[in-house]
This record gives structure tokens, C-alpha cells and sequence, in this order.
């Protein structure tokens, strides 16, 4: 049995037993996700994992190599593993690519690169499609967490297939028992079917989203997971009771830096209150100090409320959490 340690949805760091088949089973797993997204993936490619741990494994019998640099490594350190391993697949937070990409002049040297798997972080389809074009590979996203192991995953019409072996997954509504129907948002509620050291059972994810049936033309069977909107304690809230959820916030982001151009390197909104808003950010050269503030309080409130007060304050660096993982849409309300 090997101990876990998880800092998952609660924010808590929690310990979590597995027992060492279930190692096995992610490692097929894993495998079976970069086989199924990239085909051509063969045993003498290379995935680079870029992540607070280590996989349990690092080859399957010397093939498939997963070579490991540690997120929280300075930009520098994981460009040059990048440049001496050559990996076809990448597994990265968003937040890391980013500042990777901006480090480098968006040139990861990198030949061989086929697939950019990103997870952790939320990040929106707006950045993984502006990703994808640097990087001239695919960008997609998994949902997953400590607890639950894989949940869901894009196929290449980008849409997020249950991973149905994984682990079993239901919508309920917030803060009770009951399931809703297809198409309904809810809290994200799953059982963990690959760990048989300490079963979890309907474990709350904290997130929420949406399941439907329809059918998708990359042939898999499985639900699709829809309207995959962010944590329910990062939702802001509005004085109307009108609750926003924090996916619609960083849809919101992505296209100040990437459809209106403004020079923001990174950024956190935070609602202070149920009025206050602060935005954060790390501006480059381009940004244009009064003018670039006002479109972003306006634009802000145009979207999501003339009640809100929005004030914009340019700092040096967003801290991030112990983990590395970079939250970027924050409520403590
Ligand atoms: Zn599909």
C-alpha cells in the first residue's frame, strides 16, 4: 500500500491510500489517453511530466519512457529538460505553458512534440487554441483530480468524454443528495473505481458542470461532461443572488489578452466583497496604464454587473499556491 498526498478540491492537503494495483491501472490509463488522442505514439517516444510528483512509474518495461521535472522548477530548468529530452507529450498546468512560452520567446524547442495534455488548472478553450497555434501541436485538456483519479478528457472535437473506468460520476445538486438530469448543472460527485486500498464513494468535487448523451463523431460511446464551470467556492456572487461561475470569469480574462490585445502577462480577480472586485495583473511594455485599466473595469462590469466596484492593481507577481497551481479566479465572499 503507498501513501498519497493529495491537495485536491478542498484546498486541504489530505493523505490517500493506494494500493499497487491501482498504480498499474493509471499507468494503462495514461497510456491508453496519449494512444488515443495521438495514434502514432510509439514505445520509443517520450512524455515529459511536468507536475508536483512523480508518476509511480516512469517506463513500461524501458518503453514509453515519462521523464519527470518538477513544476515548481525555474522556467529555465524545465526549457532545457525540454530541449535535452525531446518528448512527444508534454503533461503541464496551464499557468506553467504560459510562462514557459513567454520565457522563451513561444519556442519550446522541441522537435518531436505532438501533444500538449494540460490539467490541474482551469484554463479556457480560447488559450488552449492560442497554445496549440504556437506550439504548432494539439492542446488538450484532462479533468482529474487526487481523489478521483481521471474524470474526463477531450477528444479532438474537444469535447470532455467520461472516463468511465475510472471512476463513476454524477451531477447532484449543490449541497444535497439529489441527482439531476442530463443537461442540469450541478456539483460534480464521483466514486473512484480504481482504488482498492481506500474506496471513495461519492466523493464531493467541488466543481461544476454538466453531463449529456449527444453523440460525437470521434466515436466514443462515453457522456459528455459540458459547462465544466469551476470550483463552486470561486463562483462569484451578485447582490440579485445571480451566482457566476468562475469559468465564465476566466472566459472573460482570455479575451482581454487574447481578442483585445492588452498587454497582460498574468492576472488573479478576486471578489472582495459582494460589490468589490480586484483585479490583479502583471502587465508587459504594451500595457497602457489608465487607458488599459478603465477597458478592463468597464468591460468587466459591462458582463457582469454595473453594481460591481472593480478596481485594477498592477503588482510584480501573483503568489501561487504550495503546490505550484496557479488560481487565478478567487471569491471570498
Ligand atoms: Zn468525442
Amino acid at each position: 500500500m503507498i501513501r498519497s498526498r493529495s491537495s485536491g478540491s478542498s484546498g486541504k492537503f489530505v493523505d490517500l491510500f493506494y494500493h499497487a494495483d491501482s498504480f498499474i491501472i493509471q499507468e494503462l490509463h495514461v497510456l491508453r489517453m496519449i494512444k488515443d488522442l495521438y495514434p502514432e505514439y510509439c514505445p520509443t517516444d517520450k512524455e515529459l511530466l511536468v507536475y508536483t510528483s512523480e508518476y509511480p512509474f516512469s517506463s513500461i518495461f524501458g518503453f514509453y519512457k515519462v521523464i519527470y521535472v518538477n513544476n515548481l522548477s525555474i522556467a529555465d530548468t524545465i526549457l532545457n529538460t525540454i530541449q535535452a529530452v525531446n518528448p512527444s507529450v508534454i503533461a503541464i498546468y496551464p499557468s506553467v505553458l504560459r510562462e514557459l512560452l513567454d520565457k522563451s520567446d513561444n519556442k519550446l524547442s522541441c522537435e518531436k512534440l505532438k501533444l500538449i495534455l494540460t490539467n490541474s488548472e482551469q484554463s479556457s478553450q480560447l488559450e488552449r487554441d492560442h497554445f496549440a497555434n504556437i506550439c504548432g501541436c494539439t492542446v488538450l485538456d484532462e479533468y482529474s483530480s487526487e481523489e478521483l483519479q481521471s474524470i474526463a478528457y477531450q477528444c479532438r472535437n474537444y469535447q470532455y468524454h467520461l472516463v468511465q473506468d475510472c471512476s463513476y460520476i454524477e451531477i447532484l445538486s449543490p449541497n444535497s443528495d439529489k441527482k439531476l438530469n442530463m443537461g442540469e448543472d450541478g456539483e460534480v460527485v464521483g466514486t473512484n473505481l480504481t482504488n482498492f486500498a481506500m474506496p471513495l464513494i461519492r466523493y464531493r468535487q467541488q466543481d461544476l458542470a454538466s453531463l449529456n448523451d449527444s453523440v460525437c463523431s470521434c466515436g466514443k460511446t462515453a457522456p459528455i461532461m459540458s459547462s465544466i464551470s469551476g470550483r463552486i467556492n470561486s463562483s462569484f456572487k451578485r447582490a440579485d443572488g445571480l451566482i457566476i461561475p468562475s469559468g465564465k470569469i476566466l472566459d472573460w480574462t482570455y479575451s482581454l489578452v487574447l481578442s483585445m490585445n492588452l498587454g497582460i502577462r498574468e492576472f488573479e480577480i478576486v471578489q472582495q466583497t459582494l460589490n468589490d472586485i480586484v483585479v490583479n495583473i502583471v502587465v508587459t511594455g504594451n500595457f497602457k496604464i489608465n487607458q488599459d485599466e478603465r477597458i478592463i473595469i468597464d468591460s468587466f462590469r459591462m458582463m457582469f454587473g454595473n453594481d460591481y466596484h472593480v478596481s485594477v492593481h498592477i503588482v510584480s507577481s501573483i503568489p501561487r499556491q504550495k503546490t505550484g497551481k496557479h488560481i487565478p479566479i478567487k471569491s471570498l465572499v
